[in-house]
């Protein structure tokens, strides 16, 4: 039987001498391996004692799947606390992303006396976003809440007075301002690429299922506010506001759902509304929890060309196609999935300045108020409200 044990170690050792010959013809060929400045135009993150330290609260669908993945990338922000009802799930995130400070909704308040958090980001049901917001603001944070900002206008008056009360920045995470697609649509109808706007459309929705939990408590009005003109059509909404740059002077809405739908006995099912600016331009709108497939759609109409984007709104496939004027063109933009980490950036900032973030408080209170003025016709079946 041939002797395997000593063939291999003689290879080896045949290979050991060869080795340092083959290291000196490549340094004869000049190949030595040694540092080199940092050349090129690279955005680089903040050391980490700089960046705007957050604790995000609750762990849900939204937060885990979008939210928290945004501070991988973020310039300005990292995580150092999770807030939660489900401690195992927190510890496997905190050990997961690095996270080791946690609390949860009864201890909430002792966030007051922890250096390590500068910012809280509300990702809780809208039922809850008022007093977690206010709190977060007591302990003497800075706040980003997720969309839409709270239930009703009178609670989103008692956020900003708390804020303001506190001196810290509030923030409501209307992510479509930070995303490229639609950042760069706005540039383009700024600067004249389709005329003047006569016309805006925005369809916004998806089939609620009421046996999925991040659905379950959409279709239940103490945690949702509303129905899906709250949780989607205000994507269109916001979204239409903002590439106008003017808010509405009268409204109309009806509701588009089948009322006999046993999803929608406390929240309604869908929305159609018109919004009327001072200068004529209208905004048609639509928001549904009873259609298929998920629609995200705007349409800008105007006097040389339209904007069409679909998808419009979403995380990470967002579309803009200019038809007239020339041959339809696809317009290119950065990657959608940004949004997220310039939405965590642009707060950090913006909190670290004590100045206003882009998408403020008042933003959200505004849009609460015009759907609560939805509301308010639709239940008319359609009447004018002024504004
Ligand atoms: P989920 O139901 O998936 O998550 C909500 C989390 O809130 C739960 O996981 C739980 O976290 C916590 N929570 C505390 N109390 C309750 C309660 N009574 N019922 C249910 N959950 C509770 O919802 P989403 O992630 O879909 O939505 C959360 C927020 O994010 C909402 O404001 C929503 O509008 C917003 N959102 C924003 C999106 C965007 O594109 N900007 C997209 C989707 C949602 P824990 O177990 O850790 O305590």
């Amino acid at each position: 039987m041939p002797d395997t044990t000593d063939f291999t170690r003689r290879k080896l050792l045949h290979a050991a001498a060869a080795a340092p010959l083959a290291l000196g013809a490549a340094r004869a060929l000049g190949q030595q391996a040694h540092g080199t400045p940092l050349e090129g135009n690279f955005t680089l993150p903040d050391p980490p004692a700089q960046k705007m330290r957050w604790a995000i609260v609750g762990l849900g669908n939204f937060a885990v799947g979008e939210a928290i993945p945004g501070f991988i990338d973020s310039q300005h922000a990292r995580m150092t606390a999770f807030v939660s009802g489900n401690p195992a799930k927190q510890k496997d995130l905190g050990t997961r992303f690095g996270v080791s400070r946690f609390y949860n909704y009864e201890n909430f308040d002792s966030i007051a006396h922890d250096p390590e958090i500068d910012c809280v980001y509300i990702i809780l049901p809208v039922g809850l976003h008022a007093e977690y917001t206010i709190r977060a603001l007591k302990a003497g944070k800075h706040v980003l809440t997720e969309k839409p900002m709270a239930s009703t206008s009178v609670e989103c008056a008692a956020m900003i007075a708390a804020a303001k009360q506190a001196n810290r920045q509030l923030g409501v995470a209307y992510r479509i301002h930070f995303e490229p697609t639609n950042v760069r649509a706005k540039q383009l109808i700024d600067g004249g690429e389709i005329g003047d706007i006569r016309f805006v459309s925005a369809d916004h929705g998806f089939n609620a299922d009421p046996n999925y939990g991040p659905h379950k408590w959409r279709l239940q009005k103490a945690l949702a506010g509303g129905g899906s003109m709250f949780d989607i059509g205000i994507y269109g909404l916001n979204t239409s506001l903002m590439m106008l740059g003017q808010d509405p002077v009268e409204l109309s809405a009806r509701y588009i759902y089948p009322e006999d739908d046993p999803r929608f006995r406390e929240v309604e099912g869908g929305v159609e509304y018109r919004l009327r600016m001072a200068n004529g331009v209208s905004v048609s709108g639509s928001s549904s929890y009873c259609w298929s497939p998920y629609i995200s759609q705007q349409r800008y109409m105007g006097s040389k060309a339209t904007i069409f984007m679909k998808p419009a709104t979403t995380y990470d496939r967002n579309t803009i196609s200019v038809e007239g004027n020339g041959p339809t063109r696809e317009i290119e933009a950065g990657n959608p999935l940004t949004q997220f980490q310039n939405q965590l950036d642009a707060f950090s900032l913006a909190a670290k300045a004590n100045m206003p973030h882009k998408t403020p408080g008042e933003m959200g209170l505004r849009d609460i108020s015009l759907i609560e003025a939805i509301y308010r016709s639709a239940d008319t079946g359609g009447e004018i409200v002024k504004l």
